[in-house]
């Protein structure tokens, strides 16, 4: 693999995709609109892999397109109310049990439907200042057992850095794990150096959540990316946007989460797509989504099978909002089997 410094550059500007192919020429002021609002970066690897599909599942998802100027009245700036509970910088506290610390504002690639694109790409890293205030708060609420480490893509920072920030939160004796949250793994896996595995190696448990949404972001080199994860006993769960046009469809659902669990990484989530500005053109009905878990509950075993959730808009929590097997009927319950057919079930007496 070619060490950081030698990889192609990442593609940041309108210019770069009319070079490349990805943006037709009578669309360039749209895309410059969009791109002065919503920041654009396609990493090398993930540039590589969509080819020359510029409407494959790859390019919809990371490619500015003119529908992103589409701003509906129910989007939202913060769709799912992280100001609302924010406690300090870079410190979110919804949970009793659990905070979200956002380290650095940057990501490796910039998605075109990310809930947070209206902060990411901003004012780089949290200071040291800013995480010392943060552990400062954590180490005062005993309750706070996990910190979930978000941005921005925390994996984007250095080494060293993950380093200096594992070495701060290792030492609040009441923190049981660090969850990170990514996307790194799959668009720049070198990244997953053995630096950053023994920067990892601290006493809380360290959970990795990988964000992937289609099997083709699932290269060689990611793969290998996982497995070095994996070998270093890190446990590896994934979530996943569903996203009109590029995964809504069972087919495709199915062969993400069985590519994932084959590279030892156990779906979690399925989110419904958040109400963030300009992503309309993603989004599909809660309905469409419950239809295709019906059929993947028929197809694929528990462990392949993520939770289907929505973050109530406002800031109220994630909730799941798969499809229901179970309705109370005549003092018992109507159980539906994964092939539709229903069954009385009463609890013993
Ligand atoms: S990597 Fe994550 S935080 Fe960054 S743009 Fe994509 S979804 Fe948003």
């Amino acid at each position: 693999m070619l060490p950081l410094t030698s990889r192609p550059r990442a593609l940041t500007t309108v210019d770069a995709l009319l070079t490349e192919g990805l943006a037709h020429p009578d669309r360039v002021a749209e895309l410059r609109q969009v791109t002065s609002e919503f920041r654009l970066r396609i990493s090398p690897l993930m540039r590589e892999a969509m080819g020359n599909l510029a409407t494959g599942p790859l390019a919809r998802q990371f490619v500015p397109t003119p529908a992103e100027l589409d701003v509906r009245p129910e989007e939202r700036t913060d769709p799912i109310g992280d100001l609302t509970h924010k406690v300090a910088p870079g410190l979110t506290h919804r949970y009793p049990d659990r905070v979200i610390l956002a380290v650095t504002q940057s990501c490796d690639v910039y998605c075109r439907f990310c809930f947070r694109r209206e902060t990411v790409g901003g004012d780089g890293a949290l200071s040291d200042a800013d995480l010392d205030a943060a552990c400062a708060y954590i180490a005062a609420h005993p309750a706070i057992w996990e910190v979930v480490l978000t941005g921005g893509d925390p994996l984007s920072l250095s080494a060293r850095r993950i380093g200096a920030i594992m070495d701060r939160l290792s030492r609040i004796p009441h923190l049981g794990i660090i969850r990170f949250h990514t996307r790194v793994p799959v668009v720049f896996p070198e990244r997953i150096t053995p630096a950053l595995i023994r920067a990892l190696k601290v006493r809380p448990a360290v959970y990795m959540v990988i964000h992937t949404n289609h099997a083709q972001e699932l290269t060689g080199v990611s793969c290998a990316a996982l497995a070095r994860l994996a070998q270093a006993g890190i446990p590896l769960l994934s979530q996943t946007v569903l996203l009109k046009g590029i995964n809504d469809d069972p087919d495709t659902l199915e062969d993400l989460f069985r590519t994932l669990l084959r590279n030892r990484v156990k779906p979690y989530y399925l989110h419904h797509s958040d109400l963030a500005r300009g992503t309309g053109h993603f989004r599909t009905s809660i309905s469409a989504g419950q239809a295709i878990m019906k059929v993947l509950r028929g197809r694929l075993s528990g462990t392949a099978l993520p939770t289907y959730v929505l973050d109530i808009p406002g800031g109220f929590g994630k909730v799941p909002i798969g499809p229901a097997y179970l309705t109370p009927d005549a003092g018992g319950w109507r159980v539906t089997d994964p092939q539709g057919h229903s069954h009385l079930y009463r609890d013993p007496v």
